[in-house]
């Protein structure tokens, strides 16, 4: 019940970690009725105490490391994050930039890696339904690092 509960309803939280928007459109088209991904309960919500997923975008900028690890924080368990964008995933354009972190991973644990610049919103929807393959098997998956 728990497992079909999950699956059923992927509530996700998007954070803007210092993207150029790029991505961040990507990803809003993924979810808007072109594709229509709340046909599998997959959703935005404004809060991170009602979401299961973290999607990211950008590279950490200094001035966003502290609200990504608040925000990240304050998903309840179990909880995954995944990278949308070159920039999320290795610092991309920005790497090794004054200003930023690079990756995502220098700053929380990430599950999943989509690159891309920006990836194609049916990446962002793969991206999504592979994490969801996964947990219906029943079992929390172990996608640390895996890239698409
Ligand atoms: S990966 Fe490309 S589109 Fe996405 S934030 Fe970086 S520069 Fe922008």
């Amino acid at each position: 019940m728990v497992t079909w509960s999950r699956v059923k309803s992927p509530w996700l939280i998007h954070m803007n970690t210092g993207s150029c928007n790029g991505c961040d459109i990507e990803i809003l088209t993924a979810l808007a009725p072109k594709l229509d991904a709340e046909r599998y309960g997959v959703k935005l919500v404004g809060s991170p105490r009602h979401a299961d997923i973290m999607i990211c975008t950008g590279p950490v900028t200094d001035k966003m490391k502290i609200a990504v690890v608040k925000t990240y924080e304050q998903i309840p368990n179990p909880k995954f994050v995944v990278v949308v964008g070159s920039c999320g995933s290795s610092g991309g354009i920005y790497k090794n930039s004054y200003i930023t972190l690079d990756g995502v991973d220098n700053v929380i644990p990430v599950d999943l890696y989509i690159p891309g610049c920006p990836p194609k919103p049916e990446a962002v929807f793969f991206g999504i339904a592979m994490l969801l393959e996964k947990l219906s098997s029943g079992k929390l998956p172990d996608l640390k690092g895996e890239i698409l």
